[in-house]
């Protein structure tokens, strides 16, 4: 099949993959994945359940206890995962595709930034994967020690449909590098790319046991892999309210430790000094990127009263450029949201700020009548009691509001129960620079937006979770140190 002259991929994987081998459910059951393109089923995947993830679990285990993996040189490893990254950059176009049909995602934008990304993330872990080091001790009397950095052991990592590259190597490249043998669930309603990095990662010689993909939903598998005894464990990235449940699994099983990366509702704090138009493109970019379904949009933004007439003015007229499209179509800007639900549940905030008074100016209803696309949506004259301005919308919804002193925008910014992300335009830095320590949140944006790098930590402050994912930070969750001591006098023994 062609689509805009991109060839559409066959769905070649949809069963579980454990211990090496695309496998049915136990039960044979299956669910649909929809394309939210035009809400068509494009495939039945395999619906794991506890029973599966047990399989999987064990092979994981068995994987740890006595495979090759945590066993071999980092050094290995990492040339294994550069082997993984170079297949995954050799089948760019076909991952890209699924994607974009599985998660309504542009095929543009993932094409030439998540999938290359993601191979990245495979090559920068790998180049740290020989460099896990502990240190020696000197301590007092009559001992030494020294540090051992030892791989944490099965990880289970349940991770959420709005980026699913990103976020299966976003966990699975540290967890590989640091020795793990895991258990990837993917969320329901995208859970076909994980299925050919299984397939990829087989090719490249991961071992068998090492990798494991239970699709299937959170309540069944999501659930039996924060509660299984023999996981080491959990690392989240979803919803708040699901982190809250992963945690107490995770407390009453085997008190594994879990890393969260939750909701958000990221402030933009736009000062009077800036060019409207840039500040103007790049508030739009934080709200309509990704179509909206991005844990870090800047959906609160504050603009300094001086410019606040002009902006909305502008805001208005360039939200026009944010066209809504087929995510195969060159020209689109904004796909479809992932799912029914989810559609739904954005355009019930949309009738809610129109309810409470925010001034609609532009957008905030269906685009088309076949598929899950919603005109980008901006309301000026927000105010913070409202329910699109408290809660997460995950969808193309902007809300502008007015502020008069760097206080009172420092006040606003952080007035939310979330500390994910934040962004300050500005052309006077060293207000950026002091803003940024007042702002709680953990990534601080100064004159960009969604500037994300391998090497560059990522994580919440409040309820947005905690732990981090990338850079060196993220390798440490999958590691834990062990102190070997030595006495210095000769052992009686
Ligand atoms: P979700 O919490 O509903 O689901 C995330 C994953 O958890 C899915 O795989 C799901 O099947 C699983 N799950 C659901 N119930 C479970 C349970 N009881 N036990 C274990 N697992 C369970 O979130 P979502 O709707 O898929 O994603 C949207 C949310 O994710 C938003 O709140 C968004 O902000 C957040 N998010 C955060 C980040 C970040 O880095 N902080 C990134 C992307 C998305």
């Amino acid at each position: 099949m062609s689509e805009n002259n991109i060839s559409i991929p066959e769905i070649k994987f949809t069963k579980l993959f454990i211990n090496g081998e695309f496998v049915d459910a136990v039960s044979g059951k299956t669910f649909e994945t929809i394309d939210p393109r035009n809400e068509e089923v494009i495939a039945q995947v395999a619906e794991g359940d506890k029973e599966d993830v047990d399989l999987a679990v064990q092979a994981a285990r068995e994987a740890f206890d006595h495979g090759k993996w945590p066993r071999m040189t980092g050094f290995e490893r990492g040339r294994i995962m550069m082997k993984f990254a170079d297949l995954i950059d050799q089948n760019i176009e076909e991952l890209a595709a699924i994607d974009a049909m599985d998660g309504g995602k542009l095929f543009s934008w993932l094409k030439s930034n998540d999938i290359p990304t993601v191979a990245n993330f495979l090559r920068y872990y790998a180049g740290a994967a020989d460099k896990i080091h502990g240190e020696m001790l000197k301590m007092s009397k009559q001992y030494q020690a020294y540090t051992l950095q030892e791989p944490i052991g099965v990880v289970g990592l349940i991770i959420p449909w709005n980026v699913p590259s990103t976020m299966f190597f976003i966990k699975v490249a540290p967890a590989l590098a640091a020795g793990c043998t895991i258990i990837v669930k993917p969320a329901e309603q995208t859970p076909l790319s994980a299925l050919c990095y299984a397939h990829l990662a087989k090719l490249a010689g991961i071992p068998d046991g090492v990798l494991n993909v239970v699709t299937g939903f959170g309540r069944t598998v999501g659930a039996a892999i924060s509660s299984h005894m023999d996981v080491d464990k959990v690392s989240f990235t979803g919803s708040t309210e699901v982190g809250r449940l992963i945690m107490k699994a995770a407390a009453e099983s085997n008190l594994k430790p879990v890393s969260l990366e939750l909701g958000g509702k990221a402030p933009l704090l736009i000062f009077n000094d800036v060019d409207v138009d840039n500040a103007v493109d790049l508030a739009l970019l934080a709200n309509f990127y990704n179509k909206g379904e991005i844990c870090v949009a800047g959906s609160r933004v504050y603009v300094q009263e001086e410019i606040y007439d002009k902006f909305v003015e502008k805001a208005a007229e360039k939200a026009k450029t944010w066209v809504p499209g087929d995510p195969f179509d060159p020209n689109a800007r904004v796909g479809p949201q992932v799912d029914k639900r989810q559609f739904d549940k954005i355009l019930s905030y949309i009738e809610h700020g129109k309810k409470e008074g925010a001034t609609l100016l532009v957008g905030g209803k269906r685009f088309g009548d076949k598929g899950y696309f919603i005109e980008p949506t901006i309301f000026a004259d927000a105010k913070e009691d409202m329910l699109i301005v408290k809660e997460e919308i995950f969808g193309p919804v902007m809300s502008l509001m007015k502020f008069k002193t760097v206080e009172e925008a420092i006040e606003k910014a952080n007035k939310t129960c979330y500390g994910l992300a934040a962004g300050i335009v500005t052309k006077d830095l060293n207000l950026a620079n002091r803003v940024s320590r007042s702002v709680r949140a953990g990534i601080i944006w100064i004159n960009c937006y969604f500037a994300f790098d391998m090497d560059c930590p990522f994580g919440g402050y409040k309820m947005s979770g905690f732990g981090r994912d990338l850079g060196l930070h993220s390798l440490k969750k999958y590691l834990q140190v062990k102190s070997v001591v030595t006495p210095l006098h000769d052992s009686p023994w």
